[in-house]
């Protein structure tokens, strides 16, 4: 089915960047926004199921997914052939001020399948960032109150409202204030101790009863709790079976909404439609975008009906919920449902087993985390300390060597392949990560 099933992948012809990849850094150089991030010099050209050729002829295995996005791989058949067929018919009417199939077909289908048994409405946005805008907009609107609590370490996108949640990096907020005023940010429960000490989770909801409550935030001035139930710019962190159940609890004494920002966790990536089924929890807000349309540009946020309750004209988008990325989440939605959800908790279990393998053989494989193909690992010096210029150097060499990661948290590489991506996709990946780490001391005894 896809184009390189035939092919040996990786295969790295001419060492990237190459001739052509070469040609457009030197004019992206020159055109393009320096604020983005790239940091190997990637140029693609095509992409099919969890391989990216370049422009040059190489052909790279992709645990990027272009950041947790191409859920279903890159172009998948029926995603393309639903893109091709809604192109053809009408590719834009603005669904905020006419109707069309498409748009009410995905809310219906993302209405029903949200978690808890409350009717549900979706709002469509064009990124997970203003997904998130619409969630601090409307939890705003329906308490009317003001403030909102996030979590350090969380990232919520760069628009203001979004950037205002965020608690990751001080490149995202310097020297762009002021931001959105009354947003506080708590801690969220990671490290040794939330694997290890029992009631963690519960105890870190309480601190926030304890500290905030009572000196800065009267919890009847708070709209809104943003949390991501597996944090993920921040390091791939599950957080302890007790955290969200008890974070629902403290929403519901208070009358806060739990805003849940499942635009990376989401869409089966963790082997579940949406992450907080793990957890059994039913969110006020979910928040969705990246592998949501398999690619298009497209994000959604889902609310409780009782919650949505915002008047015509409040807000709107004239992209959001457009007919063409609509149609490629429909087909995202069959395609993850008949299959890679499930694909997504296998090839999960076995990445997990074989990054445990490389921690037992190397000692700067530190902590290995995750969910289904959520997953991280974080590189460590000898006592154990975040080695950031480890886990750099890893994501060049496997770049060098035709692997595409990405880094996350303080030192560790992020796991978001497609989720179609197979065993031995998987196997590839570990064999030269494996290599990698040889190559490279000190290290333990093979087990
Ligand atoms: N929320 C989370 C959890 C994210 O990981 C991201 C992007 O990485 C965003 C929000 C922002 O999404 P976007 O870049 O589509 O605005």
């Amino acid at each position: 089915m896809w184009k390189f099933d035939n092919c040996q992948v990786p295969n790295i012809k001419t060492p990237p960047p190459g001739p052509r990849a070469q040609a457009l850094l030197e004019r992206d150089q020159r055109f393009v926004s320096p604020s983005y991030t790239r940091i190997y010099p990637l140029v693609a050209a095509r992409g099919s199921g969890a391989v990216i050729e370049d422009v040059d002829g190489n052909l790279f295995l992709d645990f990027t997914a272009g950041i947790a996005v191409v859920s279903t791989g890159h172009c998948h058949p029926q995603v393309v052939a639903a893109i091709q067929d809604q192109a053809a018919k009408l590719i834009h009417m603005s669904g905020t001020d006419f109707y069309y199939e498409p748009q009410t077909d995905l809310a219906q289908r993302l209405a029903e399948s949200a978690p808890g048994r409350s009717p549900k409405r979706v709002f469509f946005t064009n990124s997970g960032a203003e997904a998130l805008e619409a969630g601090l907009k409307l939890a705003r609107w329906h308490t009317g109150r003001s403030r909102a609590i996030a979590f350090l370490g969380a990232f919520h996108g760069r628009t203001y409202g979004a950037m205002s949640l965020s608690g990751s990096k001080l490149v995202h907020r310097r020297g762009f204030s002021p931001l959105v005023p009354d947003i506080h940010h708590v801690p969220y429960p990671k490290g040794p101790d939330a694997r290890t000490v029992p009631d963690y989770g519960r105890r870190c909801v309480e601190q926030i009863e304890e500290t905030l409550f009572k000196r800065t935030a009267p919890p009847d001035e708070v709209a809104a709790i943003f949390v991501e139930p597996i944090q993920g710019e921040g390091g791939y962190h599950v957080p302890p079976r007790d955290f969200l159940p008890a974070l629902r609890d403290l929403c519901d004494r208070h009358g806060i909404l739990l805003v849940v920002d499942e635009v990376q966790s989401g869409m089966g990536r963790t082997g579940k439609l949406f992450a907080v089924e793990h957890w059994n929890v039913e969110p006020d807000i979910i928040c969705l975008a990246k592998g949501i349309a398999s690619g298009m540009p497209l994000g959604a946020m889902i609310a409780r009906d009782a919650v949505m309750t915002w008047p015509s004209g409040s807000h709107a988008s004239t992209f959001g919920g457009n007919p063409v990325s609509c149609r490629a989440a429909l087909a995202t939605l069959e395609l993850l449902e008949n299959g890679y959800i499930a694909n997504a908790a296998e090839r999960g279990e076995q990445l997990r087993e074989g990054l445990l393998k490389l921690q037992r053989q190397h000692l700067q494989v530190g902590d290995v985390r995750g969910l289904g193909l959520m997953m991280a690992m974080d590189l460590v010096k000898e006592h154990g300390a975040p080695d950031p210029a480890l886990r750099d150097a890893m994501v060049q060499t496997a770049f060098q060597q035709g692997l595409l990661l990405l880094g996350c948290g303080d030192s560790a590489i992020r796991f978001c392949p497609p989720l179609c991506v197979s065993a031995e996709q998987v196997e590839t990946a570990l064999h030269i990560l494996g290599g990698i780490l040889a190559a490279r001391k000190p290290e333990k005894l093979a087990v």
